[in-house]
């Protein structure tokens, strides 16, 4: 079979395969613990339902402009006015299938053919690929000092006559890590000044710890005019818990937004008229629910460091915000890949492995579960790798005896 060269060079989804192989097992009746999802499990916002209901009910389920319904483009011109302090028009705005068609659409829209981007890693899955299906190269970038918090030089280093973008994300998933505003203040200004395009992937901005507050990109823009090559973006897959609706956006300025547009609207036509009017009406209804996650994932995330540090071997640095630790297992196994595979056959618990975010060694924990999940998924865990645990197991009525270490 003849297959294209961009088609072949694209892998899997790991985070979505592991979510299929979980719902197997799960539909197996296997007790299994999924510490590998990105998505919290709180209900929708009763104003996304109501709304989504609504046009429902009238039977009217039409084509939306490409772009989106001007009420979604209205409710993200309100947020982009509260988070950025920055007024755009309905041209500044596309909305589109998850942030994820967001980021993609943008890309199609600036990449040519071995054009480069740089992102700081560990980053998130798709970023490479997403690159490599404009045909374009990913130059993924390790902090030089080791840490999660990449610095100007790490980026600036990369740059190349080829580069055409840069994508930041934080808080970022996988390491939970949210850059401090000197670093968004020196990228912005840097970016700026390379006249580069500097991506904002914010899906996690207001899901952050200990008192941390968003921090807006837009406030270093120095160039505020429709010159600006800032694209910011945001989705209400997170920080709503509706993953399941499909619902990104971009803001950049009105050309990009038209040649997006463009594309989108050969691609899907945008996404259903249903779902935008769920996302306005979490978007512009109560937003208590939003809190509520983020100081469950506070605890959360409290609860997964008392047990990593309880853990001998173990590195970890605390997560500032989204649902997940990134933690280094090296001392255990040298393959991430291994290692998660060996956790979900041995204990039943799913972790992704640290090598599809770009370091190798660390495997990504999900704090977007319960408690329980946590601490019980963390005390299996231990008992697989850890010699100093007693030898038998129990899972419910099933006793499990190692005889792997
Ligand atoms: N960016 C990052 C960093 C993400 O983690 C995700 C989801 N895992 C997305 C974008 C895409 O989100 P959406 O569901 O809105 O497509």
């Amino acid at each position: 079979m003849s297959i294209s060269l961009i088609g072949r060079s694209i892998g899997e989804s790991a985070t979505l395969k592991l979510n299929e192989i979980a719902a197997i097992l799960r539909a197996k009746g296997e007790p299994l613990i999924h510490l590998g999802g990105g998505e919290p499990k709180t209900k929708t916002p009763l104003d996304a339902i109501t709304h989504a209901a609504g046009i429902l009910s009238s039977g009217e389920i039409r084509y939306t402009p490409a772009d989106g319904i001007p009420a979604l483009k209205q409710a993200i011109i309100r947020y982009t006015e509260d988070f950025y302090d920055r007024k755009v028009a309905p041209e500044n705005v596309i909305a589109s299938g998850g942030a994820k068609q967001a980021i993609m659409v943008a890309l199609q829209a600036i990449l040519d053919p071995q054009d480069e981007v740089i992102f700081p890693a560990p980053y998130w899955v798709s970023y490479p690929e997403m690159i490599k299906l404009c045909g374009a190269i990913p130059i993924p970038v390790k902090p030089e000092d080791g840490t999660f918090y990449p610095r100007l030089q790490d980026i600036e280093q990369n740059v190349t006559s080829y580069t055409k973008a840069v994508i930041i994300n934080s808080p970022n998933n996988p390491s939970g890590a949210m850059y401090s505003r000197e670093f968004i203040a020196e990228i912005v200004e840097y970016c700026e000044k390379k006249d580069l395009y500097l991506m904002m992937d914010d899906i996690y901005h207001r899901l952050i710890f200990d008192g941390r507050r968003p921090i807006s990109c837009w406030e270093f823009v120095k160039d505020k005019s429709e010159n600006s090559k800032l694209i910011i973006i945001n989705g209400v897959s997170k920080q709503y818990a509706m993953t399941g609706f499909r619902i990104g956006w971009a803001v950049a300025n009105k050309k990009l937004i038209e040649v997006m547009t463009n594309i989108q609207s050969h691609q899907t036509s945008g996404p259903s008229v249903v779902l935008q009017q769920a996302a306005v009406g979490a978007i512009n209804g109560v937003q208590s629910s939003v809190e509520s996650l983020r100081m469950t994932l506070e605890n959360n995330r409290n609860i997964m460091m008392q047990e990593l540090n309880a853990f001998d071997g173990i590195r970890v640095t605390p997560p500032d915000g989204t649902f997940y630790t990134f933690a280094d297992f090296s001392v255990y196994s040298k393959d991430s890949t291994k290692l998660a595979n060996l956790l979900l056959d041995k204990v039943r618990v799913v972790v992704v492995p640290g090598v599809e975010f770009g370091m190798e060694g660390y495997i990504r924990l999900s704090t977007c579960g319960s408690v329980k999940d946590i601490l019980e998924g963390i005390e299996r865990i231990k008992w697989a790798l850890d010699p100093n645990s007693p030898n038998e197991l129990f899972i419910g009525e099933r006793k499990l005896v190692r005889d792997w270490l």
